[in-house]
Parts: C-alpha cells; structure tokens; sequence
C-alpha cells in the first residue's frame, strides 16, 4: 500500500514536507552547543539517529548503529556526510579544476554542497529500491548498476560512493568498474560499516534476508567488512589512503561538528 502511495505523491510535495518539517525543528534545537559545517546553522544539539539494533553497538560497527547527535535537523546532514565534506574541503581541486564526479547513492547535504560548483561536471545515480523511486531522489539522479555501469574507460576524475559495496553481492565486481570507470589520476572515496574488532569481513549474502537481519541486524547488507577491508581493496589494485577527522580539526572542533573521530575516510588512488 505505502509504495502506491508514494508513487501517487510529487516529489516537490515530499520536499515541502521535509522542508516545512526541518524549519520547525531548526527552531526547536537551536542553540550554540553544535553547528553544521554543511548548512552552517548552530543548535543545541543534533538529532539522534541510525540503526537501534544491538548488533551494531555489541560488535562495535564504525559508521552503523545509533549514534547521539547524528543528524542535522536542518539539512538532515549525517555525522558520516559532515566527515566526507570536510574531506573535500582538503581537496584544492575541487574548486580550482574542471573535474567529472560521480555520486553513487547520492547523500542530499552533500549533494547540495558538490552542485555549487560551477566546475563539477556532476553526476549522480543508484540503484533504485522501487520505494525510492521519484520519492527519495529526484529526477537527477539516475538508475546505476555498480557491477555494469554504463560509462566509458577512464571517465571519471572523482567517484564518491558511500555505504554501498556492502549492499552489493558481488562488490569485487563493482570494485573492477570504479577502477574501469576511474581516470588513473583520479580518486574515489569508497566508506562501508566496519566491525573495528573483526579481522575478516563476514560474509552472509547466501542466507535468507530474514536471517541476516536476526542474526547481523540489517536484512539488506551482504557482509560485515572487518579490518581487512583496506586490504579488499588493496587486492584490487587500488592504493589506499586512510584520513580521520583528527587530520584536520581540533578536539573541540570534532565535537562541535558532531564528528566521529574512529571513522576513517577511505580514499582510493589506482
Ligand atoms: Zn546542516
């Protein structure tokens, strides 16, 4: 019923909702105890949120779970989009050099934040659940298959892709088209949860999704990547580079921006 309703709805009144929504709740938690860096708004605090499950806290799953101050009342940021846009604040290119990105499961605060810029040749796309459809994106952003995308060799200066692969069954595949799709002086930025106390990704994509979700929490993700994950892509052919909040900001910076210092951008060079 819930997925006829949402096709019968237009996306800009899904969008006046939100919008009416996020204005009363940026007066409610307004304050000087936190600020966005993405919409540069300050509160008293951010919004809880993330998985409630235990299974995220017991096995200690950077980037998963429910966390305190996570999201933005505002732009509905996430404590994973604030970390990826200070990031790219490092990057002097991005505001200097005409570049081609691609946006795979487009976060919208950082969406909003890439399509400022007059020379990102920006695209965006994922791989529609029939319930996101026109509800969840907008017209912009493109139906995309990781393991098949429709792009030539070497087309892309910087790829962005967040908590995907771990959706994926076969994500050495779609590993093998960033690479394809990746110009070989570009750069992506590939995040999924990480279990910090596991060694070995876990797979599980064989079990039936209610298992998976009884027993790893979440019916949707294939496998619980553990510390290995640098070395999954490592055996790629990829070069990894690992960045934490830390590298950039101050303590009570981190704080204020509601940023987790345990969670580490990963950033791929071929
Ligand atoms: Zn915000």
């Amino acid at each position: 019923m819930k997925k006829y309703l949402r096709k019968l709805i237009p996306y800009s009144f899904i969008q006046f909702i939100r919008k009416t929504k996020c204005t009363i709740e940026t007066f409610l938690y307004s304050g000087n105890d936190f600020e966005c860096p993405l919409c540069k708004k300050q509160f008293r605090k951010l919004k809880d949120g993330g998985e409630s499950r235990s299974f995220f806290k017991d096995h200690k799953i950077i980037g998963g779970g429910r966390r305190k101050n996570m999201l933005c009342p505002s732009c509905l940021s996430t404590d994973r989009d604030r970390l990826i846009y200070f990031y790219l604040t490092t990057r002097k290119e991005l505001p200097n050099k005409e570049v081609t990105l691609l946006h795979v499961s487009p976060e919208h605060s950082i969406k909003d934040y890439l399509t400022t810029f007059q020379n990102i040749n920006y695209y965006s796309g994922d791989k529609f659940e029939e319930r996101y459809q026109g509800f969840y994106y907008d017209k912009t952003t493109f139906s995309l298959d990781l393991t098949n995308l429709k792009f030539p060799d070497e087309y892309f200066d910087i790829i962005i892709c967040n908590h995907v692969l771990e959706h994926i069954k076969e994500d050495q595949k779609a590993l093998q088209e960033i690479k394809r799709v990746l110009k070989d002086e570009g750069w992506a930025i590939l995040q999924v949860p990480i279990a910090c106390e596991n060694e070995k990704t876990i797979e599980y994509q064989k079990m039936s999704s209610q298992k998976r979700r009884s027993i790893y929490g979440q019916s949707d993700h294939m496998r619980l990547y553990g510390l290995d994950y640098p070395d999954r892509l490592r055996s790629n052919g990829f070069k990894v580079k690992e960045w934490r909040a830390s590298d950039l900001l101050n303590g009570n910076q981190i704080s204020k921006f509601a940023l987790n210092n345990e969670e580490k951008v990963f950033i791929i060079t071929k």
